[in-house]
């Protein structure tokens, strides 16, 4: 049977680490990508996979039935839609930001859009640049419910799944208390492995076990942080490439400013931010965050 092709008109903002290869996949799919950014390399980049440049948001938006953005922060979304897709998209385009921002942020711009007759959703990603090129990120999204569908079938080219959250701001509630629960986990995995090591436990013993009793976590079982020990990770490559550090901190820093919002109490999340910080502090903010090992291992100066 031969199924007609539809082929959506795509604007993409953001075309950094993580939208370069998003929207690669989408031109792949053979979606018409309207790529804009504010770096020209960016840009080129996109054209090189496929996307046809624009010369600024405006002009990306503007015949548009899908704008996605993958920008770095909140401040850089709210001036984004605030200052340019708002006004110039068609109000029939559907508008999902991608970027991990905080929870207000992503409500207020979700009003404004409301306001102004267009659907919008919030839909972070879990994965990174790997997963990005691949097409397999995984998309936590918060919006009205009648619009999912449709938010799911545009992401579908970069998806191995879509998750609807709930309500607008319920993707990056999703995505940051997920974030801290793996930055509690990985710091949990590396004081064990750290003291492990001081009872003279060999690594290897300790992951078989652990891997199998009340202590296993994904940390453990498939980012393991010790080198040579579990699957192939970062801790195999000197903590490089993975998941920075800095983005830990990132999110972590997200995640406690929503609870102090939130008036919740995370002392595990406060004190997994503070560590972080001190390993981004100490000029590691680039390496991988299982990198944290060699802080609690008192060996930070192997990471050089
Ligand atoms: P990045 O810094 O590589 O890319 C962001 C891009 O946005 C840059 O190319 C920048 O020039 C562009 N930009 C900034 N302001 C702009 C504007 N006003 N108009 C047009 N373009 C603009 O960041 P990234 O690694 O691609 O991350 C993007 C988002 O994805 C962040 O919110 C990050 O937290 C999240 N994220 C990243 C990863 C990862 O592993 N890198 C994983 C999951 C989620």
């Amino acid at each position: 049977m031969c199924r007609e092709l539809h082929v959506t008109r795509i604007a993409f903002i953001g075309l950094g680490n993580m939208g370069g290869g998003m929207a690669a996949n989408q031109a792949k799919a053979q979606n018409h990508v309207r790529a804009f950014d504010l770096s020209a390399a960016a840009v080129e980049r996109a054209v090189a996979a496929g996307c046809h440049a624009a010369a600024s948001v405006a002009e990306a938006v503007a015949d548009a039935e899908v704008v996605i953005t993958m920008l770095p922060a909140g401040p850089h979304v709210r001036a984004v839609y605030g200052e340019q897709i708002l006004a110039n998209a068609p109000k029939t385009a559907l508008l999902v930001d991608c970027s991990t921002i905080d929870v207000e942020s992503a409500r207020a711009v979700a009003k404004q859009a409301a306001e102004a007759g267009f659907r919008f959703a919030d839909a972070p990603v879990s994965g990174g640049v790997m997963a990005a090129e691949a097409g397999t990120l995984a998309f936590m999204v918060g919006c009205d419910a009648p619009d999912f569908a449709a938010v799911e079938a545009a992401l579908a080219p970069m998806s191995r799944a879509t998750i609807h959250a709930g309500d607008h701001g319920a993707g990056q509630a999703a995505k940051i208390c997920n974030n801290m629960l793996l930055g509690v986990s990985m710091l949990g995995t590396c004081e064990a492995f750290a003291l492990a090591e001081k009872l003279g436990l060999a690594a290897d013993r300790f992951f078989e076990i652990a891997s199998k009793s009340s202590g296993q976590c994904w940390s453990i079982t498939t980012y393991c942080p010790v080198p040579g020990v579990g699957p192939q990770t970062p801790a195999d490559r000197h903590y490089e490439g993975g998941f920075a550090t800095a983005m830990m901190l990132k999110d972590l820093k997200l995640a406690q400013d929503a609870a102090a919002k939130a008036g919740a109490s995370t002392p595990m999340g406060a004190q997994a931010e503070a560590l972080y910080a001190l390993l981004d502090g100490n000029g590691f903010g680039g390496k991988d965050f299982s990198a944290a090992i060699q802080l609690l291992r008192g060996k930070l100066a192997d990471l050089n």
